[in-house]
C-alpha cells in the first residue's frame, strides 16, 4: 500500500466495568485494526461525568493512528470494537463500557447522518483537549484553529492525569 496514510485522532472514554483496562485493551485493538498503525497515545485521565451526574467518573485518553481506512470504514471498525466491549447505547451522556470517537481525520470536514468531522463537541471538553494536547501540542483543528486557546478556555473543568 503506497498511498500516504491519513492521520486520525481517536478519543477513548469508559466509566463502567474496569474503565482502565477497557481503555488499555482498546489501545491494543486500535493496534490491530487493518491497514492502520497506532502511532501514539496519551496518558489516562480521570474526569467527572458531564450532563448526567449520577454515574461513575470517566477514564479518558486520546490516540493517534495512521490509517488507510476511509472515514466511514474507520467509524464502523470503532463501533465494532465498542460492541465487542459490550457497549449498550442508552441515551446521550449515559454510562458506557467504551466510547470511541473520531476527533479528526486529516483535514477532512464531514457532516452526514453517521459521521461529523471534526467531532462536534471536542472543542469544549477538557477531557478531550488535554490528552490531545499531550500528544499533539501543535494541533490545528479544522475550522477551529490551534488547540492551545481552546484548552485554555476550559481550564475550569477538573481533570486528573493518572499515568504515563
Ligand atoms: P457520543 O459519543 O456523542 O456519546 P455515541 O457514542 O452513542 O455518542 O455515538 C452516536 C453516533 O454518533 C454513532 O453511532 C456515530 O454514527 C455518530 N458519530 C457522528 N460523528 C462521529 C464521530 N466523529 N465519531 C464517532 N461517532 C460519531
Ligand atoms: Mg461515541
Amino acid at each position: 500500500m503506497s498511498k500516504k496514510p491519513n492521520q486520525a485522532f481517536i478519543a477513548l472514554g469508559s466509566n463502567l466495568e474496569n474503565p482502565i483496562s477497557q481503555i488499555q485493551q482498546a489501545f491494543d485493538e486500535l493496534r490491530q485494526l487493518p491497514d492502520t498503525c497506532l502511532m501514539s497515545h496519551s496518558s489516562l485521565y480521570k474526569s467527572a461525568p458531564v450532563g448526567r451526574l449520577d454515574q461513575p467518573d470517566f477514564i479518558n485518553a486520546v490516540a493517534l493512528i495512521e490509517t488507510h481506512l476511509a472515514p466511514h470504514d474507520l467509524l464502523k471498525a470503532l463501533l465494532d470494537i465498542e460492541h465487542r466491549h459490550g457497549r449498550v447505547r442508552e441515551s446521550l451522556n449515559a454510562p458506557r463500557t467504551l466510547d470511541l470517537d473520531i476527533l479528526m481525520y486529516s483535514n477532512v470536514k464531514c457532516h452526514d447522518k453517521t459521521l461529523t468531522l471534526p467531532h462536534p463537541r471536542m472543542s469544549q471538553r477538557a477531557f478531550v483537549l488535554k490528552p490531545l494536547f499531550e500528544i499533539a501540542p501543535d494541533c490545528h483543528i479544522p475550522g477551529l484553529g490551534h488547540i492551545a486557546p481552546l484548552l485554555a478556555a476550559c481550564q475550569e473543568q477538573k481533570l486528573e492525569q493518572m499515568s504515563a
